[in-house]
Parts: structure tokens; C-alpha cells; sequence
């Protein structure tokens, strides 16, 4: 790619976007953000939080990183991994964002390195990065599945693990306790574009279109 296709993409986003937005645009930068969730995504290309949710600037306080992981806090100061816990602290004591999205993809290539035992030897920090991951890959390979079937539940058991681990920092842990944070397993259909969402009920995802209300079990 030239990168000149993207400053000519400015261009056009300034022109097509930004000039039919204006008072909108000027109020978020006078007034600052209030997004009503944090989004933590993968780095994957192919999933765009704001257009997959259809979502406007100011909405989505996003944290995207290699398979969607959320480090437990207590390894965060051992291992070093703290962009995700100063993210959560923003988003929670900053922003009193009510939300907090785990969102995975099916065919996510983080995951499928650590199922397939592939991750590549000159990469020692994505190897080391994706051991977070690593307990959803041992019980989703203790099902029996392969291939892409044996990624995709694994990319699910991922979304649950980085969703307990969120429950791992105190102030996560002290506004569920409250009653005043609800957290969302989401995870991204590349091809179609639906949501699998994370019901704590069936304790399974279910595709979207099965439940009335998103986040909401519907029985
Ligand atoms: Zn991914």
C-alpha cells in the first residue's frame, strides 16, 4: 500500500464527513468525550468497532490489542502489560463509561497461533502476550474440535477469559459489585457481520438475532 492513499483519504473524510458534521464535531472537541462504553477489540484490521456498531466519534472509548486481552491485574506490574489497566482506569474513573465490551472475532489469527502452536519464533513478545490467552485454548481443545470450528470456540472461550480477568481489577470489581457497570462478551462474525453475544444464562453466545434485546437474554 502507498501511504499516500491514506493523506488522500483525509482529504476525502475531511471533505465527505467532517464538512457535514461541523457543529457536531465542534461540540465534541469544546465539550470533551463522554463515550457510554469501552470497547477492548482486536487489532485485526477487518474489525472496525465504530462500523460494526454503527457508532459516531465520541461514543466508543476503544483499546484494541493482539486477540482482545485484558491481562489479569495482577500480572499487570510483574509482566509490564499496563495500557489495558490505565485504559480501564480512564474509562471507569474518568469517563464513568456503564459498559465494558470484550469483543472477539471468529478467525482471529491470535488465537488460531495459539491453537495451532504456531505463534513465530521471532516474535517473542506476541508469544508471550498471547499466554494470556492460553487458558481458553486448553479448554476449548479439551472438546475435541479442528479446525476452524477448533479456533472459533476457542476465540469464545477467549472473550470469557478476558471478561474474568476484567473482574480482576478493583474498580471493575467494585462497580459490578454496585450494580453500576454490566459487562458484554461479544464476538464478530467476519463475513456476515453479526454479533455472537455472551449469555450468562446459557452460559453460551448466541447469535444476536436470537435474543430481543442485545446484552439481554430474551427467556
Ligand atoms: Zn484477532
Amino acid at each position: 500500500m502507498n501511504i499516500d492513499k491514506l493523506i488522500r483519504g483525509n482529504k476525502s473524510f475531511r471533505k465527505e464527513y467532517v464538512a457535514g458534521a461541523r457543529d457536531f464535531l465542534e461540540r465534541l472537541a469544546s465539550q470533551g468525550q463522554s463515550p457510554g462504553a469501552l470497547f477492548i477489540g482486536c487489532s485485526d484490521s477487518r474489525v472496525v468497532p465504530e462500523l460494526l456498531t454503527s457508532s459516531s466519534p465520541g461514543e466508543l472509548f476503544v483499546v484494541r490489542n493482539v486477540a482482545n486481552i485484558v491481562p489479569p491485574a495482577d500480572e499487570v506490574r510483574s509482566l509490564g502489560d499496563d495500557s489495558v489497566g490505565a485504559a480501564i482506569e480512564y474509562a471507569l474513573g474518568v469517563l464513568n463509561v456503564e459498559h465494558i465490551v470484550v469483543c472477539g472475532h471468529y478467525g482471529c489469527g491470535g488465537v488460531r497461533a495459539l491453537v495451532e502452536a504456531h505463534v513465530p519464533a521471532d516474535c517473542p513478545n506476541l508469544s508471550e502476550w498471547l499466554m494470556h490467552a492460553a487458558p481458553a485454548t486448553v479448554r476449548a481443545g479439551r472438546l475435541g474440535l479442528t479446525g476452524g470450528e477448533a479456533v472459533d470456540r476457542a476465540v469464545e472461550e477467549n472473550v470469557e477469559e478476558q471478561m474474568a480477568n476484567l473482574a480482576t481489577y478493583p474498580s471493575v470489581h467494585d462497580r459490578l459489585e454496585r450494580g453500576v457497570l454490566q459487562l458484554h462478551g461479544w464476538v464478530y462474525d467476519l463475513r456476515a457481520g453479526y454479533l455472537s453475544i455472551w449469555d450468562p444464562h446459557t452460559e453460551t453466545f448466541r447469535h444476536m438475532d436470537e435474543i430481543r434485546e442485545p446484552g439481554v437474554p430474551s427467556s
